[in-house]
């Protein structure tokens, strides 16, 4: 299918700072942003009240009615389940946690991509994820792999879920980054990992905004695709 506007992709570990870069940078562009996390979020928070025990040995044909029903929706920062506003629920570490568990099982990331797909096809998009740039998009006209080193993305995820009113300490945060890197990497399907031709870049001494500007910089200087771009 003809775009024209590009595809941005935005792949990486735990707290190597994706959802901020991707949201600011989206901003700069005037492009619109997709956190394919906070789908995997949206599809715990339904798994949960729905009662669903992530060890049941039929998980999969449980969750099938709800894969099929589940309508996920942004509305700007607002993550909203059916309608329902579940912004709130969405930085749960334990949410979190039954996301990375649901996202191993096929029959889930099948959905998650033909809703990711449709949401981002026209372009103009920056989305972030673990399998954009390999799987979702691999054709994706701007491919990066965030990462940093394990113990700034551990200050840095502790300090977002402080600032959201989550009390845990910086040492179990590092433990569950360890675990949900670990599990996202190792499994069978879409695991994490860099797609061959995507721009490594590793924001352990950078800030946001220097990030920001790195990406921008790739993109506005290649020429061909910076057209319908923003310069700013
Ligand atoms: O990015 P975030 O931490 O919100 O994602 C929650 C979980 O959803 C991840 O740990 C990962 O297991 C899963 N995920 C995925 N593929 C994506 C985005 C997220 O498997 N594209």
């Amino acid at each position: 299918m003809m775009r024209t506007k590009p595809i941005i992709a935005i792949d990486g570990p735990v707290g190597a700072g994706k959802s901020t870069v991707a949201r600011g940078l989206a901003r700069e562009l005037g492009f619109s942003y997709l956190n394919t996390g906070a789908m995997y979020r949206g599809l715990a928070i339904a798994a949960r009240e729905a009662g669903i025990d992530p060890a049941a040995p039929d998980l999969e044909a449980r969750l099938a009615p709800i894969l099929a029903a589940i309508r996920i929706n942004f509305a700007g920062d607002r993550l909203l389940l059916g309608g329902v506003d579940v912004t709130e629920r969405v930085a749960d570490p334990e949410i979190g946690d039954l996301a990375s568990r649901l996202s191993a099982l096929a029959t889930v990331r099948a959905r998650m991509r033909d809703l990711q797909r449709a949401a981002g096809a026209e372009g103009g998009v920056v989305i972030e994820g673990r399998d954009i740039g390999t799987v979702i998009f691999p054709d994706a006209e701007f491919k990066f792999y965030l990462d940093a080193e394990v113990g700034v993305r551990a200050r840095r995820r502790h300090a977002e879920l402080v600032a959201k009113g989550v009390s845990i300490s910086l040492g179990e945060v590092l433990e569950q980054l360890r675990e949900r890197d670990a599990r996202d990497a190792g499994r069978a399907l879409a695991p994490l990992k860099r797609a061959d031709d995507a721009i490594v870049v590793d924001s352990t001494a950078l800030d946001i905004p220097a990030v920001i500007n790195a990406l921008k910089e790739r993109i506005l200087s290649r020429s061909g695709v910076s057209k319908g771009l923003k310069r700013n």
